[in-house]
């Protein structure tokens, strides 16, 4: 064993020791003061570059007061009156913009051969470290685990974004998905949603194989218990989907089946992408999908991470992602990105391009895009770190980065219905803010997220991810 491996199985011991007593720990040992940059009060953060997250530009020489979980005052430094006892942050040099609101972010993560495990201790303090402060998990394979969860955070006892939860999958009958509510008929579905909706998820996703009369049925009976169902379809298209009611659409162009032209009703094409290279994006059938989209107020989620990794020709993942994931993850998750690199199973990178094309045209068309990782794809895309690269992979699709953070925190909170106290940076909004040590727009990524406020609390980034070393992708 080298000396790397050795200090690797020694934080690998030390980290699941750590895991394993955060599990069984009386409350009052439960003690988080060491992830803790800054703790709650009343702080000043002072000479920063800030973008406020509605899309408008940065503001340079700003000045933030947090009072408790909350900001009470923003505006340029001088101007707004730092209170006495505030504890001051000079952030010359440093941007600050605000939470991330991750909505494709599940509780669960499947490494390279597809073996999936919920992350509830590290995928939670992933999200967290990399400035993610509020996820939709869209799709639960243990939805008592997610409740749970969102319950613990809720109450202090785990570290973690605030949490918007998922029932269980519903697909269809033809599905091969052995976690996935394979449904044999519309009253199945009632049934389904129901129960889950009286155990409190907030959201239902429809999966590749549910016909629309299961989809219709789904969506009716989750509104009537104040629910909202998104989907990652196929079975189904996109104008379908909106008919029957849907309240949002996952993953872009990679999950809609209606361009293709072998699409038969409730049947998913396959291979249908692979025909997406010259789709006229221009053209009126995508533009009939945009306005539906847009006259219905559907918006649409972008995933561009997860599919990257399928992508022949992109740059190397990113080797941070395998540094924090346990060893034997790692080496699957490398050696199958390799893999799907090199063609086995891989997207054209004419579609890729095509995708992002598409994302960035229906929000030019007045579309309401927002963004998140999906952490279940080949295991490229852990928690946090690939919704950090979603923030790249949407400035090469044409945003600004003013505009991407709008896609990333402002719009997300918009589809979740939380816009008047998340998402943004003024006077009133809760205090989920995250401190990047760079000037971002010369960095171009968000790497150097130093610290991250949720609800007026500031956890030291590198130390959240310091705890999840080596154990992300396990539990
Ligand atoms: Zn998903």
């Amino acid at each position: 064993m080298t000396a790397r491996l050795v200090h690797r199985a020694f934080r690998l011991v030390l980290g699941v020791l750590a895991t394993t007593l955060a599990a069984t720990a009386p409350l009052a040992a439960q003690n988080f003061d060491e992830l803790v940059a800054v703790p709650r009060g009343t702080v000043a953060l002072t000479n920063a570059k800030v973008f406020d997250g509605t899309g408008a530009p940065a503001a340079t020489g700003q000045t933030i007061i947090i009072e408790g979980d909350q900001i009470a005052a923003v505006g340029p430094t001088g101007s707004v009156d730092v209170p006495s006892g505030a504890r001051v942050i000079d952030l010359s040099g440093q941007t600050v913009i605000p939470g991330l609101v991750g909505l494709h972010n599940h509780s669960y993560y499947t490494g390279g051969n597809g073996r999936a495990a919920q992350l509830s201790f590290s995928g939670s303090r992933l999200y967290l470290a990399s400035g993610v402060t509020t996820i939709r998990t869209t799709g639960a394979q243990q939805p008592y685990a997610e409740l749970n969860l969102k319950s613990e955070i809720d109450a202090g006892r785990v570290v973690g974004p605030t949490m918007f939860t998922t029932g269980p999958y519903l697909t269809g009958e033809q599905s091969s998905s052995q976690t996935m509510t394979q449904l044999e008929g519309p009253e199945q579905a009632r049934r389904v949603v129901r129960y889950w909706s009286e155990e409190g998820v907030d959201w239902f996703k429809a999966y590749t194989w549910i016909s629309r009369a299961e989809l219709g049925a789904a969506i009716e009976e989750a509104h009537r218990h104040g629910v909202k169902v998104t989907a990652h379809l196929c079975s189904v298209g996109y104008r379908e989907a909106v008919a029957l009611g849907i309240d949002n659409l996952e993953h872009g162009l990679f999950a809609n089946s209606e361009y293709a032209p072998n699409k038969s009703p409730d049947e998913c094409p396959p291979g249908f992408r692979n025909g997406y290279a010259d789709l006229d994006i221009q053209g009126p059938e995508v533009q009939a999908t945009f306005r539906d989209m847009i006259e219905n107020d559907v918006p649409m989620t972008s995933t561009l991470v997860v599919y990257e990794i399928s992508v022949a020709g992109r740059e190397p993942i990113d080797e941070r992602v395998f540094d924090v994931l346990a060893p034997e993850i790692a080496e699957e998750v490398r050696a199958i990105s390799i893999q799907r690199r090199a063609g086995r199973g891989a997207i054209d990178p004419a579609v890729y391009q095509k995708a992002l094309e598409y994302e960035k045209a229906f929000v030019e068309a007045g579309g309401l895009l927002a963004a998140g990782v999906d952490p279940t794809g080949y295991g490229a895309a852990p928690p946090g770190f690939g919704d950090q690269r979603n923030y790249e992979l949407l400035l090469e699709a044409g945003f600004s980065a003013a505009e991407v953070l709008q896609i990333m925190s402002h719009n997300g909170a918009k589809v979740l219905g939380i816009d008047d106290r998340v998402g943004t940076i003024a006077a009133g909004m809760t205090a989920d803010l995250v401190v990047i040590d760079a000037d971002l727009e010369e960095a171009g990524d968000l790497h150097d997220t130093s610290i991250v406020f949720r609800h007026g609390i500031g956890w030291d980034s590198a130390k959240l991810i310091d705890s999840v070393r080596g154990i992300v992708g396990v539990r």
